[in-house]
């Protein structure tokens, strides 16, 4: 019997998420992941670690919540924004019966988790604004159980409109869960939807420490929820999912003076985003989207071109499913200055 047999059907056809690390990167400078810049320095005093976690560590429960601005009974940890996504999926889909919803050009786990789970995934595209197509997805709501919006939205850069996310948040009511990812509105914190999750119950917000927190490697995220959504997660999470470093580690992260140097390098990347999209934005035949994360989507004559002669360079950025688009994440003042004069040098050469 081969391993091949043994495998399901869904698994078979199964194609991987292709992260940065597995696409693998050329040279030093990477703008491909949304990744940031500065490397904070953080302690762990190596102790505990013969005990097993605690499932929800109270004093990071307590400090997100702080943070979010929510109760502790709304908000979940586990490991990155990307568990969040597999956790309510595991909770809230039949698989081979129920559908997750999702809007692409978007982040590709909603659909890769889904597959994975065995639970059917519609799309209903972007309309050419890159806002939500309300009466296509209202029309096309049967079997679904999660709504998957990502805003900003990450490749685009742009912010769902709030009004579309209410108004289809008065039309799934009692049937289905609008799962907000916020991955990257520490960027633009004022657009946060958390202050709905009062409103509506079947609100999900999904948040991470990996992009403005600058904490990818660290493995760390959160989903905010009404307390019975919490529950039912808490439900399938496995027994210890946050280990004793992280949780450390994450703590230092949310305290005053981390929330702050936070807040400093936001605003720094921001500058950084500026300088770039105003560079790129001169140059003839490029055209550079508004982005409110750390990454710009930027159109150009031949993108595909461009991305390999990049890449030869030592520069890798990322290529995304739009067409002669590349996204390029917000790296240091000399990365992008370093892009900058790479790109204008090989856009002559196009
Ligand atoms: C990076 C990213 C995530 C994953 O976050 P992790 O917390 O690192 O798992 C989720 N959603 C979007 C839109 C992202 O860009």
């Amino acid at each position: 019997m081969s391993i091949e047999t043994l495998l399901r059907p869904a698994v078979k056809k199964l194609v991987p998420y292709q992260s940065a690390r597995r696409l693998g990167s050329s040279g030093t400078v990477l703008l491909n992941a949304n990744e940031s810049p500065f490397d904070n320095n953080y302690t762990f005093n190596g102790q505990g670690l013969n005990r097993y976690s605690t499932c929800q560590p109270d004093a990071l429960i307590q400090a997100y919540a702080h943070y979010a601005g929510v109760d502790a009974s709304q908000v979940l940890t586990c490991r990155g924004a990307d568990e969040g996504i597999e956790l309510l999926i595991r909770a809230f889909c039949e698989p081979g019966q129920d559908t997750i919803l999702h809007c692409p050009p978007t982040y590709g786990m909603y659909q890769i988790s889904a597959e994975a789970a065995g639970v059917s995934c519609r799309e209903i595209p972007l309309m050419s604004s890159w806002q939500v197509d309300l009466p296509a997805i209202t029309k096309n709501l049967g079997g679904v159980k999660l709504v998957f919006l990502c805003s900003p939205n990450n490749p685009t850069g742009n912010q769902l409109h709030r009004q579309d996310i209410v108004a289809l948040l008065e039309h799934t009511r009692g049937q289905a869960l609008v799962v907000v990812d916020e991955a990257y509105v520490d960027f633009c914190p004022k657009l946060s939807l958390v202050d709905l999750l009062a409103r509506y119950p079947h609100l999900v917000i999904l948040r991470t420490l990996s992009k403005a927190f600058a904490l990818a490697g660290l493995r760390c995220g959160f989903t905010l929820a009404n307390p019975e959504v919490i529950t039912s997660l808490l439900k399938v999470i496995a027994p210890y999912p946050v280990p004793v470093p992280v949780a450390a580690i994450a703590e230092q992260a949310l305290s005053t003076e981390g929330i702050a140097c936070m807040q400093k390098q936001v605003s720094v990347l921001a500058k950084n985003r500026d300088f770039l999209s105003q560079a790129l934005s001169v140059c003839e035949g490029v055209t550079v989207f508004e982005g409110k994360g750390n990454y710009l989507l930027v159109k150009f004559p031949n993108a595909d071109t461009l991305f390999r002669q990049l890449w030869d360079q030592g520069i890798t950025l990322r290529k995304p499913t739009i067409k002669d688009c590349l996204r390029i994440s917000i790296g240091s003042r000399a990365e992008c200055e370093h892009v900058i004069s790479a790109i204008i040098t090989r856009l002559a050469t196009l």
